[in-house]
């Protein structure tokens, strides 16, 4: 009997089961059909604005020209992370963006400090380039060294080149050089620059890797330490 009754709910459960599927199959959403123009539109709108190029300062000189006082200043952290082969990962090294609150980086203490973002005209690449430099203000820093040439950006000086280099850790060497009159300036190149600025097209900040929380808790040598301390509460 109660094999019988069993049977009849299972047979009514499967009855109700099919009649759900066969109510969504049998009833399609009508297709929602949108406007081409304005898709397409608001697709141009969304793009994600390009990136620049970071100006790399090493043992060899790089010369750029300052046009512009104004500047982008993000929280990031410098990680050196190898690659680890066997469990998946291809390493991470350079900046990354602090993720804010719930960082995993900040979680696991390291050390959080602040880089400051500032286009030039590179005149290796010929075009606008991102020059990052931390918040030290010791004289061989690059932010100390790089107040004259501001100032002289902010006295609209004609424009003049920046020849900077860097020797060690964070030993600075930076020259400022007149520009012979008919030098490339990249008057072209910057005023391009500023308009894209403004209209959102390019973007300073994206210089900066972002890794989500996820992704970096993945890394093998952040995933041990989480595993002892706990996650990100
Ligand atoms: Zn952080």
């Amino acid at each position: 009997m109660s094999d019988n009754s069993d049977t009849t709910t299972t047979a009514a459960a499967r009855k109700t089961r099919k009649r759900q599927t066969g109510a969504v199959t049998s009833t399609p959403e009508p297709p929602v059909l949108q406007n081409a123009l304005e898709l397409f539109q608001s697709e141009t709108e969304t793009e994600a604005p390009e990136s620049l190029h970071t100006v790399r300062v090493g043992e060899d000189s790089r010369f750029v020209v300052p046009f512009t006082l104004s500047l982008s200043t993000v929280d990031v952290h410098y990680v050196d992370y190898p690659s680890d082969e066997a469990n998946g990962s291809t390493g991470l090294r350079g900046y990354i963006r602090c993720n804010d609150e719930a960082c995993v980086l900040c979680h696991i203490g390291v050390k959080k400090t602040l880089r400051h973002l500032l286009p030039v005209y590179d005149i290796e690449e010929g075009s606008v380039g991102v020059l990052g430099f931390t918040d030290n203000v010791r004289p061989k820093s690059l932010r100390a060294q790089l107040i004259p040439a501001l100032k002289r950006v902010d006295a609209d000086d004609p424009p003049f080149l920046l020849e900077i280099s860097r020797s060690g850790k964070s030993d600075f060497q930076v020259e400022q050089h007149e520009l012979p009159a008919e030098a490339k300036n990249g008057a072209d190149a910057i005023t391009n620059f500023i308009g894209r600025l403004k209209r959102g097209e390019v973007s300073i900040d994206s210089t900066i890797e972002t890794v989500s929380n996820d992704s970096l808790a993945a890394i093998p040598n952040v995933e041990r330490i989480l595993s002892t301390k706990g996650g990100v509460s």
